[in-house]
């Protein structure tokens, strides 16, 4: 692991962009942390941040529009496969 890093939970998804946006070079986002921790331990990267979205409200969302379904990028492929709206629109 690297020497030291902040680890932060936003409460929500602008917060989490604004921790991105004002240290985009030095900051990674993590959900299950299966590839990053791995990096981390390796040292194969060491931000100065790490950014935990996994929990974000805004980001476990499966929503259903007119024309497309929106997945959101904390869902799991469980819950996709159980979804009603990808059972109603997929199968
Ligand atoms: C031993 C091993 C076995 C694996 N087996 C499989 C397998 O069978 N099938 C398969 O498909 N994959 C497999 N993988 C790959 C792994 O599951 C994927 O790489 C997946 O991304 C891990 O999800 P995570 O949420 O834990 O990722 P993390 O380690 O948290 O993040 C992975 C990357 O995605 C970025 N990221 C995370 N969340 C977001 C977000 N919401 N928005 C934007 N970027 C984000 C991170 O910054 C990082 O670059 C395996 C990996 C390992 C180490």
């Amino acid at each position: 692991m690297p020497d030291s890093f902040d680890y932060i939970r936003p409460a929500s998804l602008s917060q989490a962009l604004k921790h991105l946006s004002s240290d985009i070079n030095d900051a990674i986002v993590v959900s299950g942390g299966t590839d990053v921790l791995i990096q981390l331990r390796y040292k194969s990267i060491s931000p100065g941040k790490v950014i935990y979205v996994k929990d974000l409200e805004e980001l476990n969302k499966i929503e259903e529009n007119p024309d497309f379904v929106r997945i959101g990028g904390a869902v799991t492929f469980s819950r996709i496969m159980r979804n009603e709206i990808i059972k109603r629109n997929f199968r």
